[in-house]
């Protein structure tokens, strides 16, 4: 893929630095569970954490397919750190700069975007996850002050992050209508977090139920009119949807090359097993769909930064690297043989690492229901 002078410039410094910085402590902070603290601290002073925000506003100001291939870079070296930056950048701060009044930006995307505090999205509710507009959590309106009241789960970033963009019901007549989005601080009365679920893979990237109880707050933190609520979280999930692949096609390289390097090295019946049929065509074919995927991300984030339509691309990119990123690790641990099967090769970790990628931000049946539903309007038009 052609990039430009200082695309190129960029993504040479983010491969070295997360090269150097974040992927020699995936390993450790898979096992110990503990929060990427220090990672994102790093990342946070080379701008990535407020990437494609503005400059007036704090942010990086990069574009989106420059933002994307950093992401891949991030994901490769550790996929829990990934989601993190995936969701902040591409959650929460897109909903702000694209439905947040000047004084909102200011207030509660600056921070974000320079980095100082990490953002979550709360949509999914234990009783309504792919059918999310059946969202049960409250906001009643008291004066001129809302309460807040129900709970959300797999909240990635819970209890770590310090602003949270949360879906409620602000009016049970009228279905996906009746929904509201505001923006929360972590430090709000009535606010409290779970502990971390106990997960398959992204062990570092914590996930909590975030509990609302009487959570009283200003109008000033309605994001967007009542009602629009559902709008602004699926609209920005189609950026998010880019992110994800990008997530997916990062595990897949790690995967693919450490399988290449390893097939290269290892010897049975005298020769090396790349050399065996049986093992170099499933290297061919991870570098072809990899290759894929990739330009598919890549094509759907020109078309945002193009400011044409792109949900149908990001939703045919997220199904399309989440199953090649499965589909890759499982192979690359196929070509480790046992070796594969043990903690002590990467290739166990990405395999836990790239199902969730077919699971969160829509899962692959839901990619599917978007994309056919579009591919018929297409044909209606
Ligand atoms: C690690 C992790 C992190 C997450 N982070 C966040 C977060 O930060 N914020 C947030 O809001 N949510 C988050 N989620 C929630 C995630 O987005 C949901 O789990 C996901 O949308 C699926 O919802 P569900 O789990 O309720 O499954 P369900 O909706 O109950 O689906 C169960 C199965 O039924 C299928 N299905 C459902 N409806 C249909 C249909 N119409 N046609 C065909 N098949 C269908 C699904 O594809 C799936 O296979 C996270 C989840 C995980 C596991």
């Amino acid at each position: 893929m052609h990039l430009s002078p200082d695309q190129t410039a960029i993504l040479e410094t983010v491969r070295d630095f997360c090269k150097e910085k974040i992927a020699p402590l995936a390993s450790q902070y898979d096992r110990s569970g503990a929060f990427p603290w220090v990672q994102l601290g790093a990342l946070a002073e080379i701008g990535l954490l407020g990437a494609c925000v503005p400059e007036e506003f704090g942010g990086s100001g990069l574009d989106s397919v420059t933002y994307a291939l950093c992401l891949e870079e991030i994901c490769k070296a550790d996929a829990s750190v990934g989601v993190l930056v995936s969701v902040t950048n591409g959650l929460p701060q897109q909903m702000l700069l694209r439905y947040g009044t000047q004084a909102q930006k200011e207030q509660w995307l600056t921070p974000l975007a320079r980095g100082e505090k990490l953002g979550a999205f709360c949509l999914t509710e234990s009783s309504s996850g792919s059918d999310a507009a059946s969202l049960k959590s409250t906001g009643v309106r008291d004066g001129d002050d809302w309460i807040l009241d129900g709970q959300k789960v797999w909240i990635t970033g819970g209890g770590k992050a310090q602003t949270y963009l949360v879906m409620v019901r602000t009016n049970p007549e009228k279905g996906a209508r009746g929904v509201t989005c505001f923006v929360l601080d972590k430090d709000t009365a009535g606010l409290t977090f779970g502990k971390p679920e106990a997960k398959l893979g992204l062990h570092a990237a914590h996930t909590t139920t975030v509990n609302m109880s009487n959570v009283r707050i200003p109008d000033s933190q309605r994001i967007a009119p009542e009602g629009h609520g559902m709008i602004v979280a699926l609209s920005s999930l189609d950026a998010g949807r880019i992110g994800i692949a990008m997530q997916a096609v990062g595990i897949a390289q790690a995967a693919f090359e450490a399988a290449r390097e390893y097939a290269f090295n290892r010897e049975q019946f005298g020769s090396r097993i790349a050399e065996f049929e049986g093992i170099s065509f499933k290297i061919a074919d991870m570098a072809t769909r990899i290759h894929a995927s990739r330009l598919m991300a890549l094509e759907a984030a020109r078309l945002k930064d193009a400011q044409l339509p792109y949900s149908k691309e990001a939703s045919m990119a997220k199904l399309f690297a989440s199953e090649t990123a499965n589909f890759v690790a499982k192979e690359a641990v196929q070509v480790f043989g046992g070796n594969g099967y043990s903690r002590e090769y990467p290739v166990e970790r990405h395999y836990r690492d790239a199902k969730i990628t077919e699971i969160y931000e829509g899962t692959s049946e839901i990619q599917r229901l978007v994309i056919s539903k579009q591919v018929f309007k297409d044909l209606k038009q």
